[in-house]
């Protein structure tokens, strides 16, 4: 089995909604449910052995549109929200990643040698992550608030503006060229987040964001959970000029399993095979190389391909990628070693 660090999860946003319910997320986590995707169990049956897990606010009014007859749909961006009620719920949600943590139930890690140790351990290696940063006023009070909690990555936006920058639209087909990039206040964040190390994630900007990251930036280029445009022209996934970018610097796009992202007709269908899967790796592949490409499943925040299924499925997956052919040593910089490489650069660690 190929131990897998994959790139972006929003198991934490499930488990706040659980605890929101009344119910105690550190149990959900440890003993297992068959909700959602992802949760202890689960993630050791599927040899998801860590990742990226995102402190997401959520948009309340963000209904996914259907498509016409044609198959087009363009959803409209969700509102820019207030960011007092997004700071308490990041902190909510930072919260039950440090319960986890005390717990035993996962390993925050801050290095890449604690997420090696972590995975050797058989614990669930996780990175704090921030999915758009509304809970960062734009002076960026709380970053280093957040920072000594453990975020390690975070992504500017999200699909909506917000004061450091603006993200693209769930659409098909459309360009990622949807818009201005960063603000101001944006590209202080970046410079910020390359002096203290944090991971900067380009996944939901808009391509003009994603270059003005690109030439403000020290760290390789890394979209965490996004795909190839060329297959599946929707907003979220990157041109091949991005993947060109992100060949150069040897930085990493993560597989995004949602199916809206994976499939030629950017339809949302949980009957997606492993094949459109595939497809894409093997394209990005051809496209940036073994070193730059990497998974970033979108687990508890996606429709993803039935066959899959949960975290346990995760290895079907790596199945089909050795039955196209790829290799062990291809394999083990798909799954994790790639993600590793990236992060260590990102965090200043010595090569
Ligand atoms: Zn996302």
């Amino acid at each position: 089995m190929q131990a897998v660090f994959d790139g972006h999860n929003d198991v934490l946003l499930r488990l706040w909604q659980h605890s929101r319910s009344g119910g105690d997320p550190i149990a959900e986590f440890v003993e297992g449910t068959d909700k959602g995707h992802i949760d202890a169990p689960r993630a050791r049956i599927g040899g998801l052995a860590g990742g990226l897990s995102a402190i997401y606010i959520p948009s309340g009014d963000l209904v996914l549109k259907t498509p016409d007859e044609s198959g087009h749909y363009a959803t409209p961006l969700s509102a820019p929200l207030d960011r007092l009620p997004s700071l308490a719920t990041a902190m909510e949600l930072a919260d039950i990643a440090i319960r986890l943590d005390s717990a035993g139930a996962w390993r925050l890690c801050r290095s890449t040698a604690e997420i090696r140790s972590a995975i050797s351990d058989g614990v669930f290696a996780s990175v704090l992550h921030m999915e758009g940063c509304e809970a960062i006023g734009p002076d960026l009070s709380a970053l280093e608030t957040f920072y000594a909690a453990g975020l390690r990555s975070l992504g500017p936006v999200w699909s909506r503006h917000n004061v450091f920058g603006h993200g693209v639209p769930f659409a098909y087909p459309m360009s990622p060229d949807t818009g201005p990039g960063l603000t101001e206040a944006g590209f202080e964040l970046v410079r910020a987040c390359n002096r203290l190390g944090i991971l900067i994630d380009l996944a939901h900007s808009t391509e003009q964001g994603f270059w003005d990251v690109a030439k403000t930036t020290d760290q390789p280029l890394v979209a965490s959970h996004s795909n190839a445009h060329a297959l599946t022209p929707v907003a979220r996934n990157l041109t091949d000029r991005q993947l060109d970018a992100v060949r150069e610097g040897r930085g990493l796009v993560g597989l995004n399993y949602a199916t809206t992202m994976l499939r030629p007709d950017g339809q949302e269908n949980a009957t997606t095979p492993l094949s459109d899967m595939v497809r894409h790796v093997d394209y990005m592949v051809e496209r940036m190389g073994i070193d730059c490409v990497a998974l970033g499943s979108d687990f508890d925040g996606a429709t993803i391909p039935e066959e899959i299924g949960d975290a346990a499925g995760n290895q079907k997956l790596v199945a089909a990628l050795k039955d196209a052919g790829y290799g062990d040593a291809e394999l083990a910089k798909i799954c994790r070693e790639n993600w590793l490489r990236v992060l260590g650069q990102a965090w200043h660690e010595a090569a």
